[in-house]
């Protein structure tokens, strides 16, 4: 029997091998984590993470051929290969802090591979990492085992939250890069047969480790831009009189274009896109293309422009000044059927509407207020300038609200902020919610969720992400 090893039980790590135990049930796939807390939700009815159907196939897998443990070195001894789906962030701190991938958890992870291991395996980057990491991780395993083979595959995870069970049951193509040796070939090969089990064999892509790498990279730093681009438009659309939905639908006709991600909104946010992002504008510094490295930095300007633009919105539409006044906020996460909040644009909006003193009152259907707290009193990485910024003040903590409904969140409110488009958001009764707000009452949508005209109809200014503005 194959036994799999993933370290790592988050985002990836957790639905990833979940989906592989659900269709090779003759595989013994453990998820591992130095986290107490994590481990314990996946062995609950609480998991860790909110996924559409996350819940049903852990529940089918779970205790047959999917285990989830915190006994990290005797699962990795055990297994023949050993996906590593770590976190890997921006670096704070030293060289190349605010853009070069944090690679700690990664090579603590090798070391001890390493230190545990008594056969020969295949270690599997499933985190995003900068390219040519394999190189650095086969220097750290070759150099602390005695006779051990280890052969590095780069199988990163092209998963969507808020789609990640369909993701993985239906990707799009699944890559895997490994070294042009023999045993490199056999390696991919190995890997290959596992996806086999689901995935028709000509989506499954096998390249050189240094493309595999590459390419994860790459592709979020083209669906990034590709919002950017979008937003950009926006900002044009909303000078001119254009409609973003409009230009979209018919920039998107054409073919060589496509329709997909082509949403005009408050910007991108997600644990990776921007960390992808610098990392690759990292990358290219150091490899001595500047012009490229700025090329992908602006992608990450227009989004920052996108958030400022945003809230400079709602403060100038606001006569001006929102101090005092209640804001309802609408979604949190950084995008609809996902608790996750990390880099969400609503941390950027929040941030900026309580420097001008209102008041918010924060409703999301899954981000948890603790998560949402936190997210608003971290400091701010300033990846330009490498420094941190002051954190938000404990009186300005104050200024925040979390409630569990969106009735409650927009009672009294003077204006109204959507900046997730959760599905809900498109049914509230507006009557209802009209009639106990502040007049004027303004909507911001930052996703463009609502119609405005119908809106409009009941009384509200609105205002929607690259439409001609309010008549
Ligand atoms: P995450 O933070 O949710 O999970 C990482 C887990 O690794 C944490 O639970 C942490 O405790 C654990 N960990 C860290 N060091 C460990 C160690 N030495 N031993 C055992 N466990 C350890 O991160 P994530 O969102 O799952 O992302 C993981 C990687 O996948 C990142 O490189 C990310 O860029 C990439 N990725 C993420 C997504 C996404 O949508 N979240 C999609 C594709 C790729």
């Amino acid at each position: 029997m194959v036994k799999i090893c993933c370290i790592g039980a988050g985002y990836v790590g957790g639905p990833t091998m979940a989906v592989i135990a659900l269709k090779c049930p003759e595989i013994e796939v453990a998820v591992v984590d130095i986290s107490v807390a994590r481990i314990s939700a996946w062995n609950s009815d609480q998991l860790p993470i909110y996924e559409p159907g996350l819940d049903g196939v852990v529940k089918q897998c779970r205790g047959k051929n999917l285990f989830f443990s915190t006994d990290v070195e005797n699962h990795v001894s055990d297994a023949d290969i050993v996906f590593v789906s770590v976190n890997t962030p921006t670096k704070t701190q030293g060289l190349g802090a605010g853009k070069a991938a944090d690679l700690t958890y990664w090579e603590s992870a090798a070391r001890m591979i390493a230190d545990v291991s008594k056969s020969d395996k295949i270690v599997v980057e499933k985190s995003t990492v900068p390219v040519k990491t394999a190189e650095a991780i086969e220097k750290i395993l070759t150099h602390n085992s005695k006779g051990i083979n280890f052969q590095i595959l780069s199988n990163p995870e092209f998963l969507a939250e808020g789609t990640a069970i369909q993701d993985l049951l239906h990707p799009d193509r699944v890559l895997i890069g490994g070294r042009e040796t023999p045993e490199g070939q056999k390696a991919i090969q190995t890997l290959r047969d596992v996806y086999a089990h689901w995935v028709p064999v000509e989506q499954i892509i096998c390249t050189n480790l240094w493309s595999a790498e590459l390419s994860k990279l790459a592709a979020n730093a083209f669906l990034a831009q590709r919002i950017s681009s979008v937003n950009a438009m926006s900002a044009l659309c909303e000078a001119t009189g254009a409609d973003v939905t409009q230009v979209s639908h018919a920039v998107g006709k054409d073919t060589r274009i496509g329709p997909k991600f082509l949403n005009a909104s408050v910007g991108f946010g997600g644990s990776c896109f921007q960390k992808d992002i610098l990392n690759l504008v990292y990358i290219c510094e150091c490899n001595g293309l500047p012009e490229v490295a700025n090329y992908w930095k602006q992608v990450i300007k227009v989004n920052d422009y996108q958030k400022n633009r945003f809230v400079n919105r709602v403060v100038s539409s606001m006569f001006n000044t929102v101090s005092g006044k209640k804001i309802a906020i609408l979604g949190f996460a950084f995008k609809k059927d996902t608790g996750d909040t990390r880099e969400t644009p609503a941390i950027d909006v929040c941030k900026g509407l309580l420097g001008d003193k209102a008041h918010l009152s924060i409703y999301d259907p899954q981000a948890s207020e603790d998560q949402i707290q936190r997210d608003l009193s971290m400091k701010k990485f300033d990846w330009d300038h490498p420094i941190h910024l002051q954190p938000m003040s404990p009186s300005s903590i104050k200024q925040v609200r979390c409630v569990w409904d969106a009735y409650e969140a927009t009672k009294d409110a003077h204006g109204i902020c959507i900046l997730t488009e959760w599905d809900e958001f498109k049914t509230l009764d507006y009557h209802k919610i009209y009639d106990n707000m502040q007049k004027p009452a303004f909507v911001f949508d930052g996703r463009n969720v609502v119609d405005a005209d119908k809106l409009r109809k009941i009384g509200f200014i609105v205002y929607s992400i690259g439409k001609p503005l309010d008549p």
